[in-house]
């Protein structure tokens, strides 16, 4: 792996007769933060149905669609981890207990999940997967509460960790993110036919915009909404769980949502860009162009370009259907790789001395290739810029990475990485130029989580 990986997207659609559709069409849009597997639960009243499997979200739902019939539905797309079985952690969960039937579903991270599975064990619970989520449903299941909303609360607070969850039983759909907010959650509505109104929750806004629903706002860090046909008319109620200082992943902006979402409530390709400005009155190098790695860098890379004057050019070409293709497992494979997804146009490159701009670095390994690819292609100099801080420790909270004796900035100053990757010059956004990439709310970096920079960890 020299990515990070987000692990997963969800959504909920309560109060449309296409709810499932709905979903599907969301997880579609959302497909880029979960490959592995992708699932739908939908709720008729009576009974709720699930429709799962591996795979992408366009071969998981080729077939049985139709036979997700209701007006609540929740959706779930999973990034899985190497060694996991991967057939039991599909998500929606579902579970039969004392109050009737409920699916889940969760973007991010239980830090506590073995301890609370530890003891969910001792105390007679059998487990199916490998998912922290399954905790919750445990939890849900042991509570002696009436009513779900108060059983869910109660398991809420033996859990720590990054989470945004839908949760749906047969009437009801909830949705929740955890005190810090780690996780995106966005609340939208969508007009129905018949002039009533339909809700969506989301990870990102990009999914709206593939059904034409209106992005309403966030949802708060430790709120719940709660979405029921109470006296036949469809309405949320909203309930503030837990209190706690934000702190949302600041990742979300430099590399996991797509450019189109807005994010906590702001422009992702607006702030990708601001990288590439700050970039450049960071770094000023004399250079012939500018050019991205792409997709990753492509942004930062317009920005970094109008700020310097210095042109831009698609001077790398991707090629976007390389899927799971055989490579051997030979050192000399390791560039066919980059090549098999990435070419240098010669005629743009030669005896050009370029600046290259990606977002991050984690192994290096990829990097290194990028850079011996362009040399042979008769790059001059070769400058990479990376339109984020130094990636120095891994992510507890809901983002597949390294371990840190795998991470290049964790162990080796910048001049080593430079030397390894064999760049002339390398260099990384400030912190600083990051904040201000995101505007005034990130002063000081306030409300967020960059642990991954700065090794803060919150919890
Ligand atoms: S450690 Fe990094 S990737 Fe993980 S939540 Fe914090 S900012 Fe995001």
């Amino acid at each position: 792996m020299d990515s990070w990986n987000e692990k997963c997207a969800i959504v909920g659609v309560f109060n449309s007769n296409r709810s499932a559709a709905l979903c599907y069409y969301s997880l579609f849009a959302m497909q880029h933060r979960g490959q592995e597997s992708s699932g739908i639960s939908t709720s008729n009243g009576y009974d709720i149905t699930t429709l799962k499997g591996e795979g992408l979200v366009t071969s998981v739902f080729k077939y049985g669609l139709e036979k997700l019939v209701g007006d609540a539905s929740i959706g779930h797309n999973r990034y899985s981890t190497a060694g996991e079985d991967s057939k039991c952690d599909v998500q929606p969960i579902f579970a039969r207990y004392s109050l009737g039937q409920i699916a889940l579903a969760h973007n991010g991270n239980l830090v506590n999940a073995e301890e609370v599975r530890d003891r969910l064990i001792s105390q007679g619970a059998i487990f199916q997967s490998h998912l922290d989520t399954e905790n919750l449903i445990h939890l849900i299941a042991q509570s002696k509460a009436t009513k779900l909303r108060d059983r869910i609360i109660e398991s809420l607070s033996c859990i720590k960790g990054a989470y945004s969850f839908v949760f749906l039983s047969r009437g009801k759909l909830f949705a929740i993110r955890d005190p810090y907010g780690f996780r995106p959650l966005s609340l939208g509505e969508i007009n129905n036919e018949d002039g009533s109104k339909a809700y969506i929750v989301a990870s990102e806004t990009c999914a709206f915009d593939l059904i034409n629903a209106r992005y309403i706002r966030d949802i708060n860090p430790g709120e719940m909404l709660i979405f029921s046909h109470e006296n036949g008319v469809c309405s949320y109620e909203s309930i503030q769980v837990f209190k706690a200082e934000p702190k949302k992943c600041i990742f979300e902006f430099i590399y996991f949502a797509r450019p189109d979402s807005f994010v906590f409530n702001k422009c992702v390709y607006e702030i990708r860009k601001n990288m590439g400005i700050e970039l450049a009155k960071e770094y000023k190098i004399k250079a012939d162009l500018v050019i991205p790695v792409p997709d990753s860098g492509v942004i930062s890379a317009i920005g970094y370009s109008q700020e310097s004057g210095i042109p831009f050019e698609f001077g790398i070409v991707r090629n976007h259907y390389i899927g799971r293709t055989f490579i051997e497992p030979t050192q000399s494979s390791r560039e066919l790789k980059v090549r098999l997804k990435l070419n240098p146009i010669k005629e743009l490159i030669k005896d050009k001395d370029i600046i290259v701009i990606d977002d991050s670095i984690v192994r290096g390994t990829t990097s290194k290739q990028i850079i011996r690819i362009l040399r042979k292609a008769g790059a001059k100099k070769i400058h990479l810029i990376i339109a984020s801080p130094q990636t120095i420790s891994p992510c507890y909270y809901g983002v597949d990475t390294p371990d840190i004796s795998h991470l290049i900035s964790a162990t080796k100053s910048i001049e080593e990485v430079r030397d390894f990757i064999n760049a002339d010059s390398l260099h990384f956004l400030s912190l600083d130029g990051l904040y201000r990439s995101i505007g005034d709310e990130a002063k000081d970096g306030e409300g967020y989580c960059k642990a991954c920079f700065d090794k803060q960890y919150i919890i």
